[in-house]
C-alpha cells in the first residue's frame, strides 16, 4: 500500500522533528540520539517500509510475533532489539534474531542468554532494565530490577560468554516515587549510568523514552528512544 508509506514517512519525519527539537533544547548533538522504531503489533510490511525509509533499529517485545517477523525480513539490514518481558523458555528463540536485549533484569535470564548465545555462535548485547516501580532487593510486575539489582547483574552480564554489557533501559514508571514524573526517572537513570560506566566503561547505551516521553529522554541524556505509536499508529491491542 502506497498510502501506508505516505503515513509512515510523514510519521518518521514529525518524531525526526521531535528528536531534532529536543537535542537543540538539550544542547546535544543530533547524533547522539539513535531512534529505535518500535514496531510490535504491526506487520512484517511495515518494517520493510520503515527499512526503505532509512530505519535501521526496530523492536520488538514477544518473541511470537517477533520471530516470524525478523525471519521475513532477515535480508533487510536492520538490527533487531527486543524489549519486552523475557520468558528463559523464548530465549533461544530471541537470541537467534535479536542483536540486543534490553529487558535483561534477573540472573537467570543472564545465564540463559548466554547459553543460547553460545551455542549459537552469536554475540548478544545486554541492558539491564531498572525498574523505578520496584521495591529494593525486588523485580517490577512490568519487567526490570529494582536500581539496588544493577550492579550485580551488570558485572554477571559483562562475565558472561556471549554476551555484552552496552548499557540500561527503562521504562517510566506508573507507580512509586517518580509516577508522573518521567523526567525525574530519567535522570535518575542517568545518574545510575554514570555510576555503571565508572566500572563498565563501553556500557554507554541510555535506552528511555517512548512516543509520549521522548523529550524528556534526550533531556535527561538518553542515547536511544523506543518510539511505537507516533511512527506506526495506535497500536489494534493493547500488550
Ligand atoms: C511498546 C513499547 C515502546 C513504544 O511505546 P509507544 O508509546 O508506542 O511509543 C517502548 N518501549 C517498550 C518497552 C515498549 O514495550
Amino acid at each position: 500500500m502506497t498510502d501506508r508509506r505516505t503515513e509512515l514517512a510523514a510519521n518518521l519525519a514529525r518524531v525526526e522533528e521531535r528528536i531534532a527539537s529536543a537535542c537543540a533544547a538539550a544542547g546535544r548533538p543530533r547524533e547522539g540520539v539513535t531512534l529505535i522504531v518500535v514496531t510490535k503489533t504491526y506487520p512484517a510490511s511495515d518494517v520493510r517500509i520503515l527499512a526503505d525509509l532509512g530505519v535501521r533499529q526496530v523492536a520488538e517485545n514477544r518473541d511470537q510475533d517477533a520471530a516470524p517477523k525478523a525471519a521475513e525480513c532477515a535480508d533487510l539490514p536492520l538490527s533487531w532489539h527486543f524489549v519486552g518481558q523475557l520468558q528463559t523458555n523464548k530465549v533461544r528463540s530471541v537470541a537467534s534474531y535479536a542483536d540486543i536485549v534490553q529487558s535483561v533484569d534477573r540472573g537467570r535470564l543472564v545465564d540463559a542468554l548466554s547459553t543460547a548465545a553460545v551455542r549459537g555462535g552469536r554475540e548478544l548485547g545486554c541492558l539491564i532494565q531498572v525498574a523505578f516501580d520496584a521495591e529494593a532487593g525486588e523485580r517490577s510486575g512490568r519487567g526490570g530490577v529494582a536500581p539496588d539489582g544493577v550492579e550485580a547483574l551488570a558485572d554477571a552480564v559483562a562475565e558472561a560468554q556471549g554476551l555484552r554489557l552496552d548499557g540500561l533501559m527503562t521504562v517510566a514508571p506508573l507507580a512509586g516515587p517518580y509516577a508522573g514524573d518521567p523526567r525525574a526517572s530519567f535522570d535518575r537513570l542517568m545518574e545510575i549510568s554514570t555510576r555503571l560506566r565508572a566500572t563498565h566503561p563501553a556500557a554507554t547505551m541510555v535506552s528511555a523514552g517512548m512516543s509520549a516521553d521522548l523529550e524528556d529522554a534526550v533531556a535527561a541524556g538518553a542515547t536511544h528512544v523506543r518510539v511505537g505509536t507516533a511512527v506506526l499508529g495506535v497500536r489494534p491491542r493493547l500488550r
